[in-house]
């Protein structure tokens, strides 16, 4: 899978350059790459500098503005070098294993990588806008308890080409191509998906810059949100390097229940996180942070809970909002969802204090596709399996 393109490739390498992977029919796979890799890999296969720069250019515009799969239809490209790009090289998207709506027409794709391992994204149509809600890693190797992810093993990361192909393949799916400032229907990015995208910061990183890049996608870094379970050592440099808008996955505001369901606590605690956050780049009451806040039934919705989180948020003076989401329950999760007069009460008692604390709408609940609930197909076939062979 990762075998090193020729040696020609790794002498024009700058110090920021992986070595490419080709693919297993010996072609590079140019999704995902940075510029200066495309270059290398024409490079390699035999194109001088100059060419390689100016079909650089040409190659990025059709597959980042135009969402071009193949060659052939590139019409700036010489007629001649076009089957040669086609025997050197590929432009590739995420394999469909499935695609489900919902009746609230949600969607969710089940995807595959080319070794074989599934994950999922989903997007998310309201009426002013469109988010598309996409993966970092197969797996995670947090264990939150409330989270069906979390009971996955770390398969693997994610690539740059995995993550960025998930935007890709959303477009070619809405018909949004060629890139229009204007008049989009997926209007936002949430790394919200399955995994922890602090904990694959660099292919995470190089993916949203590439769906930031002015010259082909070009969304705004205020219409993506990461979202981290509270990876405190990755903050800043999330901050500096990406720049997008923070989402905390917060959840508990004492120690006990925090370390109980979501365990990374016991490394990063509540104080050491909410000064990671104060300190985040950028952050002002124009672009305030998310605090995510999952309602479970007597374990974290009290309202003494409530007052305690107001106590914390202007405490450190956060530029903050919470987003109460109510608790989706997977089979055998071991919690249940508040009440909804608990929610509306916790709800009321953050608003109060002036900080906006909105319930988040369950979507795609029909189709597993709500937060918290994906995980691969392929693994809940083998619990499937499993369970018969012991019944
Ligand atoms: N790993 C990152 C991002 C993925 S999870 C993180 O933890 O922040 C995206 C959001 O869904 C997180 O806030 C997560 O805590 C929440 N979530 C997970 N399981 C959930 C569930 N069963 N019900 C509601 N929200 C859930
Ligand atoms: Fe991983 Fe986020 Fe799920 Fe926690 S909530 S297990 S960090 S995906």
């Amino acid at each position: 899978m990762t075998s090193v393109v020729a040696d020609s490739l790794t002498e024009t390498k700058t110090d920021t350059q992986k070595p490419i992977a080709t693919r297993k029919d010996g072609r590079i796979d140019l999704l995902g790459l940075s510029r200066e890799d495309i270059r290398a890999a024409l490079k390699s296969k035999g194109l001088d500098e100059k060419q390689a720069k100016l079909r650089t250019k040409q190659l990025w515009h059709w597959m980042y503005n135009r969402g071009a799969v193949a060659f052939d239809g590139m019409t700036d490209i010489a007629k001649t070098m076009r089957p040669w790009l086609t025997e050197h090289f590929v432009i590739s998207r995420p394999e469909v294993v499935t695609m489900q709506i919902s009746t609230d027409g949600t969607r969710k794709w089940l995807l595959k990588t080319d070794d074989g391992y599934d994950y999922e994204m989903v997007f998310i149509p309201d009426a002013d806008r469109g988010t598309l809600c996409i993966s970092s890693q197969i797996g995670c190797t947090l264990n939150c308890r409330f989270c069906n992810t979390g009971t996955m093993r770390l398969v693997r990361n994610l690539t740059v080409g995995e993550i960025v192909g998930q935007i890709m393949l959303a477009r070619d799916s809405l018909d949004e191509w060629p890139s229009k400032p204007e008049g989009r229907l997926l209007t936002n990015v949430v790394m919200m998906g399955m995994g922890e995208p602090l904990y694959n910061f660099d292919n995470v990183r190089d993916a949203l810059k590439l769906v930031m890049d002015g010259d082909g996608i070009a969304l705004s870094r205020r219409r993506i949100t990461l979202s981290t379970s509270g990876v405190v050592p990755m903050m800043a440099r999330a901050g500096e390097e990406i720049g997008v808008n923070l989402a905390v996955s917060l959840h508990a505001v004492t120690k006990a229940v925090r370390d109980e369901i979501v365990p990374i606590n016991k490394k990063y605690g509540i104080d050491e996180l909410l000064a990671a956050c104060a300190a985040y780049p950028g952050v002002n009451n124009a672009r305030r942070i998310t605090f995510e806040y999952v309602m479970l039934k007597d374990k974290n919705d009290s309202e003494e809970d409530a007052r305690e989180l107001v106590r914390l948020l202007q405490y450190y003076r956060l530029p903050a909002k919470v987003n109460l989401i109510p608790f989706n329950p997977w089979p055998n999760s071991p919690y249940e969802c508040s009440t909804p007069e608990r929610i509306a009460r916790f709800s009321e008692i953050v608003f109060n204090a002036g900080i906006s604390a909105p319930v988040r709408r369950t979507r795609g609940q029909d189709i597993m596709a709500a937060c918290g609930q994906l995980k691969s197909a392929a693994e809940r076939q083998s619990k499937r399996d499993s369970m018969i062979t012991l019944s």
